[in-house]
This record gives C-alpha cells, sequence and structure tokens, in this order.
C-alpha cells in the first residue's frame, strides 16, 4: 500500500491524480477483502478528512463503527432442531394466519402465543382467537391483558376478574402484563402502583383457579435506570439512538421493583408466573436462580433476552443447564413472525459461535455475542416441552 503522506508531499501535480487512480482501481480490483477495499476507496476519496477526524482520538462515538478483523465459523440455522413453541410475540390481529402459518413451517416453529398490545380483552380478544386460535388451535394462542381503564375503579377487582374468566371462556391461555405494572400506571393522585398493589390480588388468585400462568414482564434493564453518562453500558441505546432512560421520569428503582415483583409470587404460591425476559433479571441470573430456588411457581421466557445471555456464554450455559425444566422460548416479535429473528436466536442458543453482532444495530450495544451450544434434551425442553407441560397443550 501506497502511503497517504507519499501522495501529498513528494510526487507532481498530475503524476499524484494518476497514483491515487491506479491505487483506487488496484483496491477495487482486490476482492480478497471487500471491507478494507470501500475503506481504502472512502480514504483516497478524501484524504485529509479521514486523517484529521482520527487525529487525537477525536472520533465522535456516534460514527464509530468498527468492523471485526477476527475470522471465525458463523453457523446460519434454517430451521430450529426441534419443534418450537414460542410463549413471548405480539401478533398484529390484521395480518393472514395462513401466510403465518408458512413462515413458521419453514422454521420450524410449531405454535405462536400472542400477547396482544395492551387492549386483548373482551372483544377485542374474542376477534383474535376467532381468526386465528379456533381455526388452528394447535398453531396459535392467545393471552388476556387486563383493562387499564378501570384500575383505579372501587369495583376493579370483581370487574377484572369477571372479565378474565369471559376472556378465558373465549380462548385465553393466560394472562399477560407488561410493564405498566410497576412503571406506567398511575392512582388517582398520581403515584405509581406498586406491582404488589392488594387490588391485584384477586387476579393473580383467580389465574389459580382458572389454571392459566400469568406472563409478567416487570421492570427494565438496570442500565436504563442510571444515570445516562459515559459510565451508562447502553448509552448508545439511549443518548444516541434516543430510547428512553427512566432516570428522573419515575420515583422507583430497579431493586425495588424486583422487590414488589417476588412479593407477588411469594404471596401468590398456587398461581403459576412466567417471568418475561428472564424476569429482566438477565444481568444477574443468580437471582433468578435464587427465585427457582425459592418459588417452585416461577419460570422465565427468554423473550428479546438473547443478547443479554449471549455476552454471559458460560454463566448462561450454566443457568440453562441447571434450570433446564424453568425456561421457555420467546421471540418478542413484533407484528410478524421474522423468519431472521428466529434464526438468529437458533443460532444463540444451539450453536458455538463466537463474538457475532446482536441483530437490531439500533441496540448499538458494546459488547458482541456468544452462542450458549445448549446440549440436545436442555434445548428439546426450552423449546418445546416445558410450554407443553405449563400450558397443558396435548401432544
Ligand atoms: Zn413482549
Amino acid at each position: 500500500m501506497i502511503s497517504i503522506t507519499l501522495l501529498k508531499s513528494s510526487v507532481p501535480g498530475i503524476f499524484r491524480l494518476c497514483l491515487m487512480f491506479a491505487c483506487v482501481l488496484f483496491a477495487c480490483t482486490d476482492d480478497q477483502d471487500s471491507d478494507q477495499t470501500g475503506m481504502d476507496a472512502q480514504l483516497f476519496a478524501n484524504p485529509d478528512q479521514e486523517m484529521e477526524a482520527e487525529e487525537g482520538g477525536n472520533l465522535l462515538l456516534k460514527d464509530y463503527t468498527p468492523r471485526t478483523r477476527l475470522i471465525v465459523k458463523k453457523t446460519r440455522i434454517e430451521q430450529a432442531r426441534y419443534s418450537v413453541i414460542d410463549v413471548h410475540s405480539h401478533i398484529d390481529n390484521n395480518l393472514n394466519p395462513e401466510d403465518a402459518i408458512r413462515t413458521m413451517d419453514s422454521l420450524n416453529v410449531r405454535m405462536i402465543f400472542n400477547l396482544g398490545w395492551k387492549n386483548n380483552y373482551g372483544e377485542e380478544l374474542k376477534r383474535y382467537a376467532d381468526k386465528w386460535v379456533k381455526p388452528h388451535p394447535d398453531r396459535f394462542a392467545v393471552m388476556a391483558n387486563l383493562n387499564s381503564d378501570i384500575i383505579n375503579e372501587p369495583d376493579f377487582r370483581d370487574r377484572a376478574v369477571a372479565q378474565l374468566r369471559e376472556d378465558v371462556a373465549n380462548g385465553a391461555s393466560a394472562l399477560k402484563i407488561f410493564k405498566d405494572l410497576g412503571l406506567e400506571w398511575r392512582d388517582s393522585n398520581g403515584a405509581l402502583i406498586r406491582p404488589d398493589d392488594a387490588r391485584f390480588g384477586p387476579v393473580w388468585d383467580a389465574c389459580g383457579e382458572l389454571g392459566i400462568p400469568v406472563l409478567i414482564h416487570v421492570n427494565d434493564p438496570v442500565a436504563f435506570f442510571d444515570p445516562v453518562d459515559r459510565f451508562n453500558e447502553r448509552y448508545g441505546s439511549l443518548a444516541v439512538e434516543g430510547r428512553s432512560s427512566w432516570k428522573g421520569k419515575v420515583d422507583v428503582t430497579h431493586e425495588q421493583l424486583h422487590q414488589y415483583y417476588e412479593n407477588i409470587i411469594s404471596r401468590h404460591p398456587n398461581t403459576t408466573f412466567i417471568g418475561a425476559h428472564v424476569g429482566v433479571h438477565y444481568e444477574h441470573l443468580h437471582t433468578v436462580e435464587e427465585w427457582f430456588d425459592k418459588y417452585p411457581n416461577y419460570y422465565v421466557d427468554l423473550g428479546a433476552s438473547y443478547k443479554h445471555l449471549g455476552r454471559q456464554p458460560y454463566t448462561a450455559r450454566r443457568f440453562c443447564i441447571k434450570y433446564q425444566d424453568r425456561i421457555l422460548f420467546g421471540n418478542d416479535i413484533k407484528s410478524y413472525p421474522d423468519s431472521e429473528v428466529y434464526r438468529y436466536f437458533f443460532r444463540v442458543l444451539e450453536t458455538d459461535d463466537e463474538y457475532f453482532e446482536h441483530i437490531e444495530p439500533e441496540a448499538r450495544l458494546p459488547w458482541k455475542l456468544y452462542g450458549l451450544h445448549l446440549p440436545d434434551d436442555v434445548l428439546e425442553k426450552i423449546y418445546i416441552k416445558n410450554a407443553k407441560r405449563i400450558f397443558r397443550l396435548s401432544p
């Protein structure tokens, strides 16, 4: 490679131009390394700008997009090794079930649970069940949501339980609670409602009586409660991509929310709880292990948590093997089954691939992922067997 210094200083004008052209031509025909080719072409196109940007480490964080030079195995998984039941997804009711089934078949996804969009109760739930679940009971299931409009009504308990019974009669297989509980819902005085508030007790008990699990999402990643500064590991998501932080917006901490969450599980032992997103404990899996040991009514799904598991492959692998009966596959797809997102999740669970990117570049994670390479019997339980048992599905 001819250096920029040579081009800039010691070559006469017209010859310099010819030499630059030759270098670009040479770089473009060198297909050994296409990434490097592109970078060289840019560099020669505007050398002064590129050199200045790097001088003194003044490159802006938002512009920093390093490309790894590591060459390691990359596995593409077309279909999951075992049939999959996805217990965590959000399907748009207006889409076509037959299209979704074709995509699911191509991936070896047997069944998808739709958790709704916060309005899955009454007529909306019935509409989904009639369109998706009744014609395809072995491919789709649906979860009910609570009606947030009535949470501050004096008769909330009775109305919520009555609605839940109606929704289960119309085909709901579980109750899904969004993180609104703890972070959004407020009482009539404007204070955040605690997740362990007594008004919800009869709802949790009714789920136990009806034999349906509660798939519950309380909390958010720890970093979303931390100051958005140079120490924040999600600075890229929060400051560059504009994802909203809870810092200064809520008067509750990550730790308090976990305590309220644990109170729900410990006080309602006859109800099965499935913690969405590994219970949002993925930064400290040992807490999930403690809860598993203390509460036999507690399970977790893996919805959207692969980026958190894949950065701690040894810990996550040990966790999945030790608690292989308590973990369910979830994707957290929005709207429609996305083949590439599924394949990426299969790659994290099945392979021993190293140092790969998360599928959402907008997450701007400052870490890379590693496959967990789970044993076959563990995979089969996480993919399908645990969901069959917990949701009492026929073989
Ligand atoms: Zn979700």
